[in-house]
């Protein structure tokens, strides 16, 4: 997927540190800000340096994440779930503490002071919540002071708190999904979706609008009205719902790198289409296009230039 020149990303950095403010209130406990894969589309180095005095710490996939978004820089730890280098110089030279699920693994990080992933359902990146002997070996080996498990239902978390309270100091188990249930945020809260919920515009504008003279387009739709705007799926875009000059309308058919947009008679070349933002929400795209929010921030961040509102 790459970015359509014709399509505007904004990223207002104001909402996203709201949402970090808000999600602080509502818990009550320490925010670790899930800032993997670009912050969803974001802009990791521009959204950590937003909510640094608010976070207590961040969350990322790869170490190179860590780099390329300068998060050492903000002195706050950063949990980095694959391991992928064995020196633990690598990972406390940038302030990086490595998810560990093997005790080898964690005896190899023991002095970058490693976090115990435990896996309570998703069966990957994690050791088995039910193995409690394996569990305590890894956290001798790595002397753990932390452990987090990648729960999405109150279940899950309370199996999590079973067995893990009081075998280490520090644990937490709620991403987005389980912010609101008060006895699954533990020890810290670690969203990602919910910081960036309504903080991304991705506008763009006809190209061309005319009255529809019978079946158009490859699938042969009908309307009164179409026009085109220059996003394809090759930018990642779907059919789905958006807005034309703020009234509600949908995208008809979707072409490697242009769109059908359905128009009324008003429409003008020229015109914004608005294809995620104050007016269209993440989950009712999703909701079209049968996929999760998330998807859907990752696409339409990726989908256009980007600019940031700070
Ligand atoms: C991505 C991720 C999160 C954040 O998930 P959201 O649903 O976006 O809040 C939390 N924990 C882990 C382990 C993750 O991989």
């Amino acid at each position: 997927m790459s970015p359509s020149p014709h399509v505007a990303v904004t990223i207002d950095l104001r909402r996203v540190r709201r949402n970090a403010v808000d999600i602080r209130r509502r818990t009550g406990v320490p925010l670790i800000a899930v800032v993997k894969a670009d912050a969803y589309g974001l802009g990791a180095a521009r959204v950590a340096a937003a909510i640094a005095d608010i976070a207590d710490g961040f969350f990322v996939f790869t170490l190179s994440e860590v780099i390329d978004a300068g998060l050492a820089g903000f002195g706050k730890p950063t949990i980095v779930v694959q391991a992928a280098s064995r020196d633990p110089e690598d990972y406390r030279s940038i302030g990086a503490h490595p998810a560990v699920w093997s005790a080898d693994t964690a005896d190899a990080l023991r002095r970058a002071a490693p976090v115990l992933s435990v896996d309570t359902g998703q069966q990957r990146f994690g050791t088995p919540i039910d193995d409690i002997a394996t569990i305590d070996a890894i956290l001798r080996a790595g002397d753990i002071r932390q452990a987090y498990t990648h729960a999405t239902k109150p279940e899950q978390a309370a199996a999590f708190v079973h067995a893990l309270r009081g075998r280490v100091p520090t644990i937490h188990a709620a991403g987005t999904a389980l912010l609101d249930d008060p006895a699954s945020r533990l020890d810290a809260v670690r969203p990602g979706l919910a910081l960036y919920q309504g903080s991304v515009t991705t506008t763009s504008r006809l190209v061309e609008v005319t009255d529809t003279r019978g079946p158009a387009g490859y699938s042969g739709f009908s309307a009164r009205r179409h026009g085109v705007i220059l996003a394809g799926y090759s930018h990642g875009l779907r059919a789905g719902p958006c807005r034309v000059n703020g009234r509600e309308s949908r995208i008809l058919e979707v072409g490697m790198q242009s769109a059908f947009v359905e128009c009324a008679a008003g429409d003008r070349v020229g015109d914004e289409v608005e294809l995620l933002g104050a007016n269209i929400a993440e989950n009712e795209i999703a909701a079209a296009w049968g996929t999760g929010p998330q998807e859907v921030l990752v696409r339409m961040t990726g989908m256009g230039v980007r600019t940031w509102r700070e």
